[in-house]
């Protein structure tokens, strides 16, 4: 069977991870978080201390330093997930707390990071068979792909969702700074010059607040199969 690109993207927290590797997972393709090489080079400017305390950054210092950030990808054995590596170390947990939460949408509005981080992504494409999500997969990093997914849900929703992932690790954020995030990062995505965060003219919008899991899977898995077929 011919294979396909799917980009999925859409706000933080709306659950397009969770969907995206599954769908991967169903359908028998690679599966790329695209959000997490952006954590993951905003883990880096922060332990280089190119991030002050008061959020200010060494934009500079950050671009010069890119070809010394490696980011790549390793499956773990037991629970089948893909984990995010950092210069050959496991950051996966670290990059998903609150301090690279707060400080990523900045990092990735810095345009020398992203033509590094989309020509990675592309990268990973070249074969097709690969699920990806992110902010700007259907409309930059794979403007010809298949199929496109915009997910959508609002903040309040979004926001427990992220507190209740957050309270399963262990973490001890409370609700309004998670909102606060949320928001903010709402706003840096969709108003910053490059490739900012919208909906591709060909994408389905997937509004999700009032989904269940199966549901969304269902109607992905539909899409799909659409899509294929209708390619023989
Ligand atoms: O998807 P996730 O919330 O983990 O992404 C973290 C941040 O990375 C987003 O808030 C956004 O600023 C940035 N991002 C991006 N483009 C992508 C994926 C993520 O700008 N394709």
């Amino acid at each position: 069977m011919q294979k396909i690109i799917i980009a999925i993207d859409g706000f933080s927290s709306s659950g397009k991870s969770t969907m995206a590797r599954e769908l991967a997972r169903n359908i028998g393709y690679a599966y790329i978080d695209s959000g997490a090489m952006y954590r993951a080079v905003t883990l880096y400017a922060l332990r280089h201390g190119m991030i002050d305390a008061d959020g200010r950054m060494d934009a500079e210092r950050l671009v010069a330093s890119l070809p010394d950030i490696r980011i790549d990808f390793r499956v773990d054995d037991t629970t089948g997930k893909s984990r995010t590596c950092l210069n050959g170390e496991d950051v996966e947990d670290e990059i998903r707390g609150m301090e690279v939460s707060s400080h990523v949408s900045p990092v990735a509005a810095i345009p020398e990071v992203r033509h590094r981080l989309v020509s990675l992504q592309q990268e990973y494409g070249r074969d097709k068979g690969i699920v990806m999500d992110g902010r700007d997969i259907g409309t930059t990093v794979f403007p010809n792909a298949e199929m496109k997914i915009f997910v959508n849900a609002s903040p309040e929703v979004r926001a427990h969702r992220r507190l209740l992932e957050l309270q399963q690790k262990g973490s001890s954020a409370d609700y309004e700074e998670v909102l606060a995030n949320i928001r903010e990062r709402d706003h840096i995505d969709r108003t910053r010059k490059e490739s900012p965060l919208r909906q591709a003219d060909d994408a389905i919008l997937l509004d999700n607040d009032n989904m269940t899991h199966q549901e969304q899977m269902d109607f992905l898995l539909k899409t799909f199969r659409h899509i294929v077929d209708g390619k023989h």
